[in-house]
């Protein structure tokens, strides 16, 4: 059992089938099983213990996560764009190891720190060149580290999150038939490497034996482009790349699109106006919402295609906030949402969501966070409705607790941004002396407008919500801090609000 196999099985069954696209140079998969052999060969002489990518989506991501798994070290790609005392933090809690980078900047930090230190250019071309030494590579029983990655941080400091071969094949042999793309399909790998949705796009586009297209630097215009100039028919976006790529066409940004027929997106809160649009957008593609975190390999609840059209064209408006939710659970996981004492709770009650299954990890690397029986709590707050669809509220951490009475952030955030001069909103708890904790919300002008009187916005809230949600302290933000990956940091908005 090793992640590695998926590659070796789709190169003996198609060796000249394009595997890779990447900054216009073409893989295909015998190419690719030659440079994870090279690669894995660098590795066993390095004598690393981890391969750390500091990189952008590029054909040495790719070779380093199989020739990682080929010599059984632990891959782990880091965000890049980190400061450089954030990266040494990080470089430092994955001592020693070999280290894939591309700025002058970032392979400096690293061999300061006594990594062994390859250029992108120098890794890919030396993977090419090398052959192993002996054939014989002795699979990682499935026990073994595949990856370690850091979740993002948007709660806490990122946490190092680790996933076994167990776990990242028991996501994709569960959900991905064997060789079941064509030729021509095409997949647009545009979020990145660091983060669980790149690298399971990967893993399960090798295994389908689908082209992988890849985007490092997401621009509208960019993504629109390749679309069109490699046909794709499969992509995964965040939600702000869908809003930013509709914003692009709407003020006529062009691109032929008709070859996309599966538009998956997740990773944070898709806004409903949002999805409306993309839906009208691109009437010929299925749309999906995969949600799934970094402790578990990735997607565990789906709202397919069918739903979708389904709640778009449904007059009853419970069928229609469907739109709004994260689907049904995958066959391959179970999940269930449990109250304070770790009670599970019946249809529509709020809690907190809880998963099973295989691919679920929930290991970090200093614990693991499952319980006796394998459950994982997630931190996400949310419920089940009669018909089995799972609804998100926000993370358990951002709940604010006033008084005693607990208050999801999103149910305050949806009324504001109704107002026609609001674009984003954010509440956060706010320390109070006579309740503990109160609202308070950071907001953002729509281009045109003037904002609003604080007034009028807590008369707003009031009209819609308890009294309680009323916001005590609003501000005006010229934006909210968001990461590359579309999540609020709702961190960062606090210490804001709390200033
Ligand atoms: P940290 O745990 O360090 O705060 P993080 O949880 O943001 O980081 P990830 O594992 O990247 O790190 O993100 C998982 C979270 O992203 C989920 O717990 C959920 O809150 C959110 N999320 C993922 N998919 C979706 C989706 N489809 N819709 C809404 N939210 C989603």
């Amino acid at each position: 059992m090793n992640i590695a196999l998926l590659l070796e099985m789709a190169a003996e069954t198609a060796p000249d089938r394009v595997a890779l696209v990447c900054d216009g140079r073409r893989w295909t998969y015998g190419d690719l099983i030659a440079a994870a052999r090279g690669a894995f060969e660098l590795i066993r002489q390095s004598k690393a213990d981890y391969v750390a990518l500091l990189d952008e989506s590029s054909e040495a991501a790719v070779i380093a996560v199989f020739g990682a798994a080929l010599a059984g070290v632990p891959y782990c790609p880091l965000n890049y764009r980190l400061p450089d005392a954030d990266l040494a933090a990080l470089l430092g809690r994955v001592a020693p190891a070999l280290v894939i980078g591309d700025e002058e900047r970032i392979l400096r930090v690293a061999a300061d720190q006594g990594h062994t230190v390859f250029s992108r250019e120098e890794f890919v071309l030396k993977a090419q060149e090398t052959v192993p030494a002996d054939e014989a590579r002795e699979y990682d029983p499935g026990e073994g580290i595949a990856i370690q990655l850091f979740t993002s941080g948007t709660t806490a400091a990122p946490k190092a999150a680790i996933l076994r071969h167990s776990n990242l094949l028991g996501y994709i042999l569960g959900t991905v038939e064997f060789g079941s793309a064509d030729e021509a399909d095409a997949a647009l790998v545009v979020v990145p490497p660091y983060h669980i949705a790149g690298i399971s796009a990967l893993l399960s586009s090798i295994y389908a034996l689908r082209k992988i297209v890849m985007l490092p630097a997401f621009s509208p215009e960019g993504w629109l482009s390749l679309v069109a100039a490699e046909t794709v028919t499969n992509a995964f976006v965040v939600p702000t790349m869908l809003a930013r790529i509709i914003d692009a066409m709407e003020k006529g940004a062009s691109g032929d699109v008709s070859s996309l027929r599966a538009i998956a997106y997740g990773g944070g809160k898709m806004p409903i106006e949002v999805i409306q649009k993309a839906l009208a957008r691109f009437p010929e593609a299925g749309f999906t919402n995969a949600y799934g975190l970094t402790e578990t390999s990735s997607t565990i609840a789906l709202l397919g295609p069918e739903d979708h059209r389904e709640a778009l064209a449904s007059p009853d408006p419970q069928v229609r906030a469907r739109l709004t939710s994260l689907g049904k659970p995958i066959p391959t996981v179970e999940i269930e949402i449990r109250g304070e004492n770790g009670e599970v709770l019946g249809p529509g009650e709020p809690g907190e969501i809880y998963v099973r299954g295989e691919q679920v990890s929930g290991e970090y690397k200093e614990k693991s966070a499952l319980d006796a029986e394998g459950w994982f709590p997630t931190r996400d707050a949310g419920f089940i409705d009669e018909h089995g669809y799972l609804f998100l509220s926000g993370r358990a951490d951002d709940v604010i607790v006033r008084g005693g009475e607990n208050m999801s952030p999103g149910e305050i955030e949806d009324v504001l941004l109704t107002h026609p001069a609001i674009a984003d909103a954010c509440a956060c708890a706010i320390p109070s002396v006579e309740w503990g904790e109160t609202v308070g919300v950071a907001l953002v002008t729509r281009e045109g407008h003037a904002s609003p009187c604080a007034t009028e916005l807590k008369d707003l809230v009031r009209a819609r919500l308890r009294s309680s949600r009323v916001p005590e302290k609003v501000v005006f933000v010229a934006e909210l801090p968001y990461n590359e990956m579309g999540k609020l940091l709702r961190r960062k908005v606090k210490e804001v609000l709390a200033d």
